[in-house]
């Protein structure tokens, strides 16, 4: 009997599958051959950047609890640096070597949020520039993004000790820092790298990254995409199929706010 030709759906896996286990080479980005599925959200048919622009006076609201603090005040990111990083609201302040503010334009259209500082970030002060650092940098690249041009930044600006997960009072005392840059970057977009800065970004106590990807999440009117985090995939080199999806979906949604 004649062998099948492979449908479209088994040649787009196949596509995908291979794309994934290249990262760590140079791969390159093709457009989704659809819109990027979201589960019934409305992004999916409108244009996503035009819902930025409302719903960030909600986080200038939340900012007002902590309006006797003179980095409230910041006009730049390099001034709110300056002012913030000292800080000493929380124990990690005695355990780490540098704070991690955060890298890139700060004009970023897409913000990159991880979980926290690791032993290189918190030796050389810079996030993700470790071997899970290097291959994020990869990720970024195939979907045509340079470090340079989104800005990159975790939940908590301290490293946890021997890398565990950050506690609920170091989130309370960290956050606002984020929403500061977040108010002051404006990004049309963020993307947002593993289960814990999911959680934590979101509120989303408790969630599986299942249920943390697949969706686009809106933070105060930024749409939010989640996917495994860089350290997950090289623990777990199957896991890049469905990380190169995600950011797949984010691209096709960046390019069809253009
Ligand atoms: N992991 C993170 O979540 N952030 C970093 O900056 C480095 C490793």
């Amino acid at each position: 009997m004649a062998k099948s030709s492979p449908t479209l759906a088994d040649q787009l896996e196949q596509f995908v599958r291979e794309q994934a286990a290249q990262f760590g080479d140079v791969i390159s980005y093709v457009p989704a051959p659809s819109a990027p599925a979201t589960t019934g959200d409305a992004l999916a048919t409108e244009p996503a950047a035009q819902k930025v622009v409302n719903r960030l006076s909600e986080l200038d609201a939340k900012l007002v609890a902590h309006a006797s603090e003179a980095w409230t005040k910041a006009t730049s990111l390099e001034i709110l640096n300056e002012q913030i990083h000292d800080c000493t609201k929380c124990d990690l302040a005695s355990t780490r070597k540098n704070f991690v503010f955060g890298t890139g334009s700060p004009t970023a259209n897409v913000m990159v949020i991880g979980e926290a500082p690791g032993a290189d970030e918190d030796e050389q002060g810079v996030p993700f520039i470790g071997r899970a650092g290097q291959l994020l940098t990869k990720m970024l690249e195939a979907i045509k993004f340079s470090r340079d041009e989104v800005f990159i930044t975790n939940i908590l600006k301290s490293r946890p000790p021997n890398n565990r997960d950050p506690k609920s009072d170091e989130v309370a005392a960290c956050e606002p820092y984020l929403w500061k840059q977040i108010q002051l970057i404006q990004p049309k977009f963020i993307l947002c790298f593993g289960r814990i800065a999911g959680q934590n970004l979101l509120k989303m106590e408790g969630a599986p990254l299942t249920k943390l990807r697949g969706v686009v999440h809106d933070y105060y009117g930024i749409p939010v995409i989640v996917t495994y985090h860089p350290a997950a995939l090289l623990r777990n080199p199957d896991w890049k199929t469905g990380a190169w999806e995600d950011l797949q979906k984010f691209k096709a949604m960046y390019d069809a706010s253009k």
